[in-house]
């Protein structure tokens, strides 16, 4: 443990220190923690770092240019960058059980880029290289090289669709995932809200996929993974797993057995920002035999590695192999679960019926309501979430019909069951207070809304209450 007061002093210093260059930033930066502080936080895919992981990135570490890997390095003098790089890993590879872990990319988007990346390579390139008789793609003919560059242009991907809970860089076509594979999706069971393991694995023999994607940032229910493996295996496709989400859960040990991912997948991508509660960043974690492909995403796809936020990686995820962070995993789903249940004992409806992860969407619809509407009323009385399309949504992935709300944040922050319910009170109160609005042709409008000012002063008063005996970073005092 550091000293009560280290934490206050160093970043009451460090404001002191850019204020005097531009104050400006400073004046943010503090706001930043007051508006945290206050602010009721649901959003499933945030949290709140320690300062110890917060304090590793403000540092010289962000000066150094460190392309390559552990001990081969383009560049010279990287050997404290290798210190913090090697320690990320190794505690990567503790916390997961897993073979090898690369802990360079900058975000979960990037993760899944060298993943993807060094499944082409392994699986299209190589080949192709030995047909040729190619050492690497620079012996290749203009030809040869023709051809390939087609044949990884070609390739398909299955993953679950977006409005099922799905990422938009699992093969979507606003994202550059879309722009390379030939994807197909699968959905959910329209009656039941879950995945349907028999219609994937039709959807596997019919489409014949590359690469099988399982993981999503809104999907409430736990995925079984040695099922997918199975599918997987049964049309020859490599089989990835996004944890962005959920990857708290797993290093938690909520998610144990068909539920972990890191013991069925070939690859593994992953946020390290989400439950996982690091700094903002990513991170693959792979089979043996992937790992040389995979440790070539710099500079295959990513720019230099950010050494600053590497070694906060290294100090998030020894953060998490501690007793004390498997507790926090568990009261993540305890939350989700008592929030879920006191919605529903209100009457609200919820995508699946209910959930068993740290997340749960809200169906607005049955407040008579579009997922834009009730998100800009629930922010107007003080509690954040954000809206999300339900499966085979009527109002698009604009507006949607769904709110979808997690617990990660406030677990952090020490709330628990009891509050849960609290907090489902104060949501169930505005969502059924807020009547739709219509446009000036009378025309129902899917943005507009009226919800009391009376009522949203009073939601937006009892949250702050609720959160003063939950004290936000209370070891860092900036006054
Ligand atoms: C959040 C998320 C990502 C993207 O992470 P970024 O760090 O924002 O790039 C990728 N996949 C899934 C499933 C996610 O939930």
């Amino acid at each position: 443990m550091s000293s009560p007061n280290a934490e206050s002093t160093a970043f009451r210093s460090a404001l002191e220190v850019i204020r005097a260059v531009e104050p400006r930033v400073a004046d943010a930066i503090a706001a930043e923690l007051a508006d945290q502080r206050e602010s009721l936080k649901l959003i499933a895919s945030e949290n709140y770092a320690s300062p110890a992981t917060l304090l590793a990135m403000g540092n010289w570490f962000s000066d150094k240019y460190a392309e390559g890997t552990v001990g081969r390095r383009f560049y010279a003098g990287c050997q404290n960058v290798d210190t913090v790089e090697a320690l990320a890993a190794e505690h990567a590879r503790e916390l997961f059980g897993a073979a090898h872990a690369y802990v360079q990319p900058h975000s979960g988007i990037d993760a899944n880029l060298v993943a993807f990346w060094a499944v082409l390579a392994d699986r299209v390139e190589a080949p192709a290289l030995k047909r040729a008789q190619a050492r690497q793609v620079n012996d290749l003919t203009e030809a040869d090289w023709f051809a390939l560059r087609r044949e990884l242009g070609n390739q398909r991907m299955l993953g679950m669709s977006l409005d099922a809970g799905g990422h938009l860089t699992h093969g979507f076509r606003p994202n550059i995932s879309g722009k390379m594979f030939d994807q197909r999706s699968y959905g959910t069971d329209p009656a039941t809200g879950l995945i349907d393991y028999d219609k994937v694995a039709e959807a596997a023999r019919e489409f014949k996929p590359l690469i099988l994607v399982a993981g999503y940032s809104a999907y409430p229910r736990k995925v079984n993974f040695r099922i997918m493996r199975e599918i997987a295996d049964s049309v020859g496709a490599t089989f990835m797993v996004d944890m962005a989400h959920f990857a708290g859960l797993v290093a938690g040990k909520v998610f144990t057995g068909d539920f972990d991912p890191v013991p069925h997948a070939h690859i593994v991508t992953t946020t390290t920002h989400k439950s996982l509660r690091g700094p903002r960043g990513g991170m693959v974690l792979c089979q043996p035999e992937l790992a040389e492909q995979v440790d070539r995403g710099c500079p295959m796809v990513l720019g230099g590695p950010l050494p600053h936020v590497m070694a906060a990686k290294a100090v998030a995820l020894a953060e998490a192999r501690r007793p004390d962070f498997a507790d926090y995993a568990q009261r993540i789903v305890a939350n989700a679960q008592a929030l879920a249940e006191g919605l529903l004992r209100r009457g609200a409806t919820l995508v699946t019926g209910g959930t068993d992860n740290h997340l749960a969407i809200i169906d607005v619809t049955s407040y008579g309501l579009t997922g834009r509407q009730a998100e800009q009323a629930l922010l107007d009385a003080g509690i954040v979430t954000n809206r999300n399309s339900v499966p085979q949504d009527p109002n698009g992935a604009w507006y949607t019909s769904g709110i979808r709300i997690g617990t990660p944040a406030l677990t952090t922050r020490g709330l628990g069951t009891a509050e849960m319910d609290t907090i489902a009170e104060l949501i169930h109160t505005v969502l059924s207070q807020t009547r739709p609005g219509a446009n000036a042709d009378g025309t129902p409008s899917k943005a507009k809304y009226a919800l009391d000012a009376a009522v949203a002063d009073k939601v937006s008063r009892q949250a702050s209450e609720l959160l003063t005996g939950f004290p936000l970073y209370p070891t860092v005092d900036l006054t």
